[in-house]
């Protein structure tokens, strides 16, 4: 049988080996050294070819392609959105993403994605966070209590200095599941029967629910003065989570205006509605949070370049570890015009 050789063989992380590398990391340093990566390429914005992501609609979810790439790397990821998974015991958001090479357009890494998403969003919300959230945040409330809302509170701990989360779930089961997945992280956790009492004293108020409408997880009067949003679960047309007067109230923060406009909070505004890039803040292009009374809101979709950071972070983080196998993915003929006769020899053996 032919054998392909080394150089043709792609590494691939399983949710397996993703498990250890986590584990063996220390999540809180794999989101800290994740936003980092994150951070460095958002700082390089210009650099990166940039589209809304590919989205194909169905009644129940969907299924989108995020590509991007920066001249020499290449990165999509695959994720769908079914909010009603769940009741089938399927995950309401999974993924899998590759990197590859400009240069020859061969891929370096074929990674799943479901927990380097939740890992990403996470980590991408902390950091937006760091530059939007009043200074010395220390209470955030947590509004849906689903896949991603441990990743979410860990994060907030470890890059913004978080020491108490109030969680909140329409299923009391979920908030007992993330209340019981947070014990011993060292964050102070407290359990909230409604909304209203989730958000009592919280600087911070992630929502992060996910239900195929127009829903109002915050209204108007729950939100007041000075604190920061972090709107994770209104990401597709027709699914948003914040009253439309909260975002007249707030000063907007997105990642990727030409995509945040179809699927984010800010679908509910006049199409050019005055919104800031994440990434102008970064690079001091624009201002952040500018006085104690402004109300900031991260209107989070997730982009393509945090995907792409994530895996170029997922790569250089299993050199030279055992966090992976090598896929025999990519054809190999000894010469390269001869595939067929590749083929035909592998018929005769
Ligand atoms: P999940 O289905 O595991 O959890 C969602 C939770 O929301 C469930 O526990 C559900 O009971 C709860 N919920 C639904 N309606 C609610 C309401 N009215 N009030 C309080 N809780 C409510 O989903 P997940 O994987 O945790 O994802 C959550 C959301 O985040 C989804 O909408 C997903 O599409 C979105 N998401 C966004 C990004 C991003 O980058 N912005 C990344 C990943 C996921």
């Amino acid at each position: 049988m032919h054998k392909p050789s080394n150089k043709a063989l792609v590494p691939f992380v399983s949710v397996d080996n993703m498990m250890a590398l986590v584990n063996y990391i220390g999540i809180e340093k794999f989101l800290i050294d994740l936003s980092s990566e994150i951070e460095a390429d958002f700082k390089r914005w210009s650099l990166f070819d940039k589209t809304p992501r590919v989205a194909s609609h169905s009644d129940v979810g969907v299924i989108e392609l995020m590509p991007t790439s920066d001249g020499e790397m290449y990165g999509f990821k695959y994720v769908n959105g079914h909010p009603k998974n769940t009741k089938v015991g399927l995950q309401t958001v999974t993924a899998f993403g590759l990197l590859a090479e400009v240069k020859t357009g061969y891929p370096k890494l074929l990674s799943e994605m479901t927990l380097l998403t939740a890992l990403r969003t996470a980590a991408t919300s902390a950091l937006a966070a760091k530059y939007l959230a009043p200074k010395n945040s220390k209470i955030m409330a947590m509004i849906g209590n689903g896949a991603q809302s441990e990743f979410q509170c860990i994060a907030f701990k470890a890059i913004c200095g978080i020491k108490q989360v109030r969680l909140y779930d329409i299923d009391a089961n979920a908030t007992s599941k993330t209340f019981v997945n947070l014990s011993n992280c060292g964050l102070d956790v407290v359990k909230c029967i409604s909304a209203q009492e989730a958000i009592l004293n919280s600087d911070i108020i992630s929502t992060c629910t996910a239900d195929k409408q127009l829903a109002t997880i915050l209204t108007d009067n729950m939100v007041g003065a000075g604190v920061h949003i972090n709107a994770i679960g209104g990401d597709c047309p027709g699914k948003t989570e914040l009253h439309k007067n909260i975002l007249l109230r707030s000063s907007i923060f997105v990642e990727y205006p030409p995509q945040t406009r179809i699927e984010g909070e800010i679908q509910q505004l006049e199409k050019n509605y005055p919104v800031t890039e994440l990434w102008e803040v970064m690079t001091q292009k624009s201002k952040g949070r500018i006085n104690d009374s402004q109300i900031t809101l991260f209107d989070s979709v997730g982009f393509a370049i945090e995907d792409f950071s994530a895996l170029k972070f997922l790569l250089k983080k299993i050199n030279n570890t055992s966090f992976f196998e090598k896929l025999d993915m990519l054809a190999d003929p000894d010469d390269p015009r001869d595939l067929f006769g590749m083929l035909h020899r592998a018929k005769k053996v």
